[in-house]
């Protein structure tokens, strides 16, 4: 009896090794593209060059490479091959913002507009975005599992809010602790205290969140908290990054102002958002702190508030608008000033996703801030490749390989456009200028004849 299980098994591990290698190997997909410019995310300038492509990484990037046998061959037409786009900060599942979605549709169908969202986004280049506040934890390991298609998410899960903070939507006639269908569905925690805050953070991490989002001070999209207003405590703040720390990952605070953004500095968060209206000190505190960078909207802050504001906005809302859209053209000039790492995060939902694009041109309008075209198209790319490793080993879905980089070995994430948007970031202002995009290996999207 034993001696035949033993065979059972000998037999079963043989079968399943054979089957692993016929499986590699039926699968093995290589793809060549040639006449491209490449611009690999980092160096300044564009070499003409092949890249050889096996499954869903780089394989070889030089000159002249022989196509193997099997191989797909691209003809790239000349274009600009560059890393496919990251955005820092997107809301895929807000559509209509915090009360047009929440009180109308239910999460299945706010679900199903994350859906939409996510093939808008890759058809618009972008093959990772971080999403930073709602319940897209599942989405993002479908996703990561190649059960739906889509960017490569990392995740926050529900923002961590307190009562009254930029993170409660609940309607002004709830009771304290009620509860509301963005709290039931889990797009957001609200809590107070020590406690409840570790809670909610280890409830997120245990969903597998990448990273941690806080609203730490007032918002502009909210009903019940002023702008100038910290959130959270100290306590509450340092609670939340030990548990972030426990699991090697990092914490990101929404906040506009000095007095929150120094809160969160004494609490060890590394992640900014927003930030419109901090002085100079605040700023080269920033740049003095291992591991924090900064997440730049400037679509929102500059170009857009300075034409309106979204239909759905209340006359709060846009009163605290203004007041950030002054301040959004004195901040990134002082980034840059004490070279506080950037990245570019649109800050967009629903219909509003088709601006995403829009924000990374929209950083060279803002005037003086002295950022080149190439320092810009980094904060869409590598910039953001090495942020997102901060999820750490055991919470980065992507740790494999590289992102944000087109190098042998990293996954292999691309667009091709029909001119260098180092030199001119606004090529990709049109989609006429976009001629083919890959994330993982697959071609999504392809314009070239
Ligand atoms: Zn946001």
């Amino acid at each position: 009896m034993k001696k035949l299980l033993r065979t059972i098994l000998l037999v079963s591990f043989l079968l399943s090794v054979s089957h692993g290698i016929t499986a590699q190997e039926d699968e093995k997909t290589i793809i060549l593209i040639t006449n491209v410019k490449v611009w690999d995310g980092l160096s300044d300038k564009t070499i003409s060059s092949d890249v050889l492509i096996e499954n869903n990484k780089f394989k070889e990037i030089k000159s002249n490479i022989k196509a193997p046998s099997g191989a797909t061959v691209i003809d790239g037409q000349g274009g600009t091959l560059i890393p496919g786009l990251i955005d820092m900060h997107m809301h895929l599942m807000l559509w209509g913002g915090t009360t047009e979605g929440t009180y109308n549709y239910d999460a299945y169908a706010q679900g199903a507009r994350a859906k939409v969202m996510m093939d808008r986004l890759i058809n618009m280049g972008y093959t990772t975005v971080r999403d930073i506040g709602g319940n897209s934890l599942s989405i993002a390991k479908l996703i990561q599992e190649g059960k739906l298609d889509g960017p490569r998410i990392y995740s926050s899960g529900p923002v961590i809010s307190q009562t009254g903070g930029h993170g409660d939507w609940g309607p002004a006639n709830e009771g304290p602790g009620e509860g509301n269908y963005q709290t039931m569905t889990q797009n957001t925690h609200v809590v107070d205290g020590v406690p409840e805050v570790l809670k909610a953070t280890r409830w997120n991490f245990r969903n597998g969140a990448n990273f941690i989002k806080v609203m730490a001070g007032g918002g502009v999209a909210s009903t019940f908290d002023p702008l100038n207003m910290t959130q959270m405590n100290l306590d509450e703040l340092k609670a939340i990054v030990e548990v972030a720390n426990a699991y090697e990952s990092y914490v990101a605070v929404h906040s506009y102002h000095d007095r929150s953004y120094n809160m969160a500095l004494d609490a060890g968060v590394k992640s900014f958002e927003h930030g419109f209206l901090i002085t100079e000190p605040t700023v080269k505190r920033m740049s003095e702190t291992e591991g924090v960078f900064w997440s730049w909207q400037p679509f929102g802050s500059y170009t857009l508030f300075a034409g309106g504001f979204p239909e759905w906005f209340t006359a709060d809302m846009r009163e605290k608008g203004a007041a950030v859209n002054k301040g959004a053209v004195i901040v990134p000039p002082l980034m840059r000033k004490y070279g506080v790492t950037v990245v570019l995060g649109s800050d967009m939902f629903g219909d509003e996703v088709k601006f995403a694009r829009t924000n990374i041109v929209s950083a060279k309008e803002v005037p003086n801030t002295g950022y080149t075209d190439l320092e810009i198209m980094k904060m869409a790319t590598s910039n953001c490749g090495k942020i997102l490793t901060m999820s750490g080993p055991g919470r980065d879905p992507y740790k494999e390989a590289k992102l944000g980089v087109v190098e042998v070995g990293a996954w292999a994430d691309l667009n091709i456009w029909n001119a260098d948007p180092t030199k001119d970031v606004k090529v990709l202002a049109s989609d006429d200028n976009l001629l083919l995009v890959m994330k993982d290996g697959k071609v999504y999207k392809s314009n070239l004849k």
